[in-house]
């Protein structure tokens, strides 16, 4: 059994857990989210060599995104720091599991959110992403979302907001709003990372959240 399949029978067991056996009578849904694995997966493979802008040539690992290929949700980072570099995956380190807290908090887990950046590659010394980068590497994300097709983005963090909506407002300003992006539903929240640095910042990210559940889980 491939990779691949292996995490749409893990994915597919934990809808069963959820909801008993019907999603096995859907057929069209079982195969629809082995393609979409599938084609989330072959699509990584077609750009992680990827060297378009400067950040190819210093990074360790290219850092595609994890999570559930069918998610309602998906998180959107600026992108990769140190620690996700070096291991490839986004939101490692103490935002990644504090990230993790907050998901849990409101009955999500990582497999049941896909999570990614607006910039693959690490930028050097965690430096913002120019705008040549983010003009080169921002179709990713948008190819990303299209073969996902969630119901919301969260974007996390200022500059995540700030790039993919082309703002320059402070965060503050972009909370409590419903964007657009891609045609999808897109709210703004603080990265975990500074809510690690300012302990002020958890109770509207709270309440972020607590908006993100009632709106968008609470519907199902
Ligand atoms: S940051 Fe994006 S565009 Fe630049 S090399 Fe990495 S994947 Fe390619």
């Amino acid at each position: 059994m491939g990779h691949n399949s292996e995490q749409v029978f893990r994915y597919l067991d934990q809808k069963r857990i959820l909801y008993g056996n019907k999603i096995f009578l859907d057929t069209q849904t079982v195969s629809e989210s082995v393609q979409n694995v599938e084609s989330l997966e072959s699509f990584k493979n077609s750009i992680c060599e990827c060297l378009k802008c400067e950040l190819g040539y210093t990074r360790t690992n290219f850092v595609f995104g994890v999570g559930n290929p069918n998610a309602d949700i998906v998180f959107v980072g600026e992108a990769p720091g140190e620690k996700e570099d070096l291991i490839g995956e986004p939101f490692v380190g103490r935002a990644g599991k504090l990230l993790d807290k907050i998901l849990a908090a409101i009955n999500l887990s990582r497999e049941d959110i896909y999570i990614c950046n607006v910039i693959k590659c690490r930028p050097p010394q965690n430096r913002d992403p120019l705008p040549k980068e983010v003009d080169l590497c921002e179709p990713y994300l948008k190819t990303q979302l299209s073969l996902i097709n969630p119901k919301l983005i969260v974007a996390l963090g200022r500059i995540a907001a700030c790039t993919i909506l082309r703002t320059k407002e402070p965060l503050k300003n972009l909370r409590n709003k419903i964007f657009k992006y891609e045609g999808i539903d897109l709210v703004v929240t603080y990265h975990p990372a500074a809510l690690l640095r300012n302990p002020n910042f958890k109770k509207p990210a709270w309440e972020d959240f607590q908006m993100i559940r009632d709106k968008y889980l609470l519907q199902d």
